[in-house]
């Protein structure tokens, strides 16, 4: 906690849904806070920044609930703060575009409470970029008015005057939350003077895989949307620029956009396989099959680090494992010299890079993220004759491995710092779009990957709408696990690598029919 005597809140704009949206300041703050307050638009992803400890609330609306009442937000927000804590209260896009952070500032600034706000880029700038609709341009705009289509229905006072909005020359309308409305609004711009064949298009779930856009006229707009079935949350364009989506519209291009790709997060190297289809435009469900936390043997730990100087290898097979190994071992010294000579050897790239942190080199890495490739590429160095290995490991893994170096004659010393769980699914929400729309396809990356997702099957079955995804396989191994488990792989990568896997999953899929 904070050690601040009077606490403070910070208004923190989150960003229209893409993570790489979020500002670097939001990041810093959502990492180091007391208390986080998010609702519904905010990826879900954020919440994992928060560091351990952190108490986080959701006041977004849940399926069939109300959002929790706006009073009982501030109140919540002047508590923490009270309370001497650090609060940041996220919200989707920028807090002070049609987010209601205006209120809440007041809220805070009339109780005496220090805040800050940080903020975001908002919806209808997202959704101009990621749709080819550039929302100012020469000659064609020269304003941009953002606009709500909700209606308060109890403010009369507050509705918007759609006709003298229909009779603006040169301008772009960005419309947020009108959806209910549409037929409506187009018609009231019309009547206001705008022409029937002024371009007009809806940009729905904007920036993110599930992206969908549909562009027409304002006298067609309704109809269009319609027919695609496009809803909420979603931004209406009007004006001219419309035209330029045809043209320069980058996003929907990207070959796996419109595709939803479920994945297994096991292991580290999964983020890198999240964010390359996420730069291909796929939507992913990453679904967290496993938790891991730390869980040392402490007894193993302090006799391994008494005689560090004999070991010849330390083998890391996650990031994880990095972490808590240096959380520890600088607990007890204080200088990195206390390693000596001990080489550094793991699997993934993600795990490479978390030692290259503490500025040691990596000097054993298979190709190939498993545990038989690495012990194979140890035994290439040939220097496993007599050699002491320290092999980091979770509860459960790693005998393959293990049994590998030893036959060729290392000694081997197990250092158990994590341990590894099943994930409560019934309640996630990542399992549950997975349940309900299913995807195109589902990657596995590793065996063990394949082993959790056998292991989850009961909490993963497809419902009656959901789409049945194709089964993707990194390689021979995996194959081998998914084929046990009766999930033969439709399609294998030619060989082991998260992009030949990619590879083949973009030929296999084909082009996507644009809406
Ligand atoms: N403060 C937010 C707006 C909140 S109001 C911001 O600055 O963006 C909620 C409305 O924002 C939605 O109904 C929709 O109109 C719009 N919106 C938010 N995220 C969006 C997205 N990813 N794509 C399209 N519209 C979005």
């Amino acid at each position: 906690m904070s050690e601040s005597p009077s606490g403070l809140v910070y208004l923190v704009g989150a960003g229209p849904g893409d993570l790489g949206l979020v500002t670097f300041r939001a990041k810093e703050l959502i990492g180091s806070c007391d208390v986080l307050v998010y609702d519904y638009l905010a990826h879900p992803e954020l919440v994992k920044w928060c560091r351990p400890g952190c108490e986080v609330f959701y006041v977004g609306k849940k399926a069939g609930c109300h959002t929790v009442p706006q009073e009982e937000i501030e109140n919540l927000l002047v508590a923490h703060a009270r309370a001497g804590r650090k609060v940041v209260r996220l919200k989707g896009g920028d807090p002070y575009v049609f987010g209601r952070g205006g209120e809440e500032a007041r809220a805070l600034a009339r109780e005496g409470i220090p805040f800050e706000v940080v903020p975001g880029v908002t919806a209808a700038l997202a959704a101009g970029a990621y749709s080819g609709i550039p929302l100012t341009y020469r000659n064609l705009s020269t304003s941009l008015v953002l606009l709500t289509g909700h209606e308060d229905p109890v403010k009369t006072e507050s509705q918007v005057d759609w006709r003298a909005y229909g009779a603006l020359q040169n301008a772009t309308l960005a419309i947020y939350m009108g959806m209910g409305r549409i037929g409506f609004i187009l018609g009231e711009l019309q009547a206001g003077g705008l022409a029937a064949d002024t371009p007009a298009a809806v940009v729905q779930w904007a920036t993110l895989g599930r992206q969908r856009s549909v562009a027409g006229t304002v006298a067609d707009l309704e109809e269009r949307v319609t027919r695609a079935g496009l809803g909420a949350p979603a931004i209406i364009f009007v004006g001219e620029v419309v035209r330029e989506h045809e043209m320069i519209d980058w996003f929907e291009r990207l070959p796996l956009f419109g595709r939803r790709v479920a994945i297994t997060r096991t292991r580290d190297q999964n983020s890198e396989l999240r964010e390359k289809l996420e730069a291909l435009g796929a939507e992913v469900l990453e679904l967290p099959l496993i938790t891991i936390s730390k869980d040392v043997d402490k007894v193993g730990f302090v006799e391994i680090l008494s005689e560090l100087g004999t070991y010849d290898w330390i083998v890391f097979t996650s990031a994880n494992g990095v972490r808590y190994f240096f959380e520890d071992f600088l607990k007890g010294y204080s200088d990195i010299r206390a390693l000596g000579l001990l080489r550094f050897a793991c699997i993934g790239r993600a795990t490479a890079r978390e030692i290259e942190r503490h500025f040691i080199k990596v000097e054993c890495m298979p190709d190939t993220a498993t545990g038989s490739s690495l012990a194979d590429a140890l035994i290439a160095t040939g220097s496993l004759d007599s050699a002491k290995v320290i092999v980091v490991t979770g509860n459960l893994n790693r005998d393959r491995l293990v049994k590998k170096l030893e036959a060729a004659r290392a000694i081997v010393d197990r250092m158990q710092l994590y341990k590894t769980e099943k994930t409560d699914l019934t309640a996630d929400p990542v399992a549950d779009h997975f349940r309900t729309r299913g995807a195109d396809a589902i990657l596995f990356a590793s065996s063990s990957a394949a082993e959790s997702y056998h292991a989850q099957g009961d909490a993963l079955a497809l419902g009656p709408d959901a789409q049945k995804p194709l089964v993707g396989s990194i390689g021979e191994q995996t194959t081998e696990s998914l084929s046990e488990f009766g999930l033969p792989p439709d399609f294998v990568a030619p060989k082991p690598s998260l992009d030949a896997l990619i590879s083949s999953l973009i030929a296999r899929l084909g082009p996507v029919k644009r809406v």
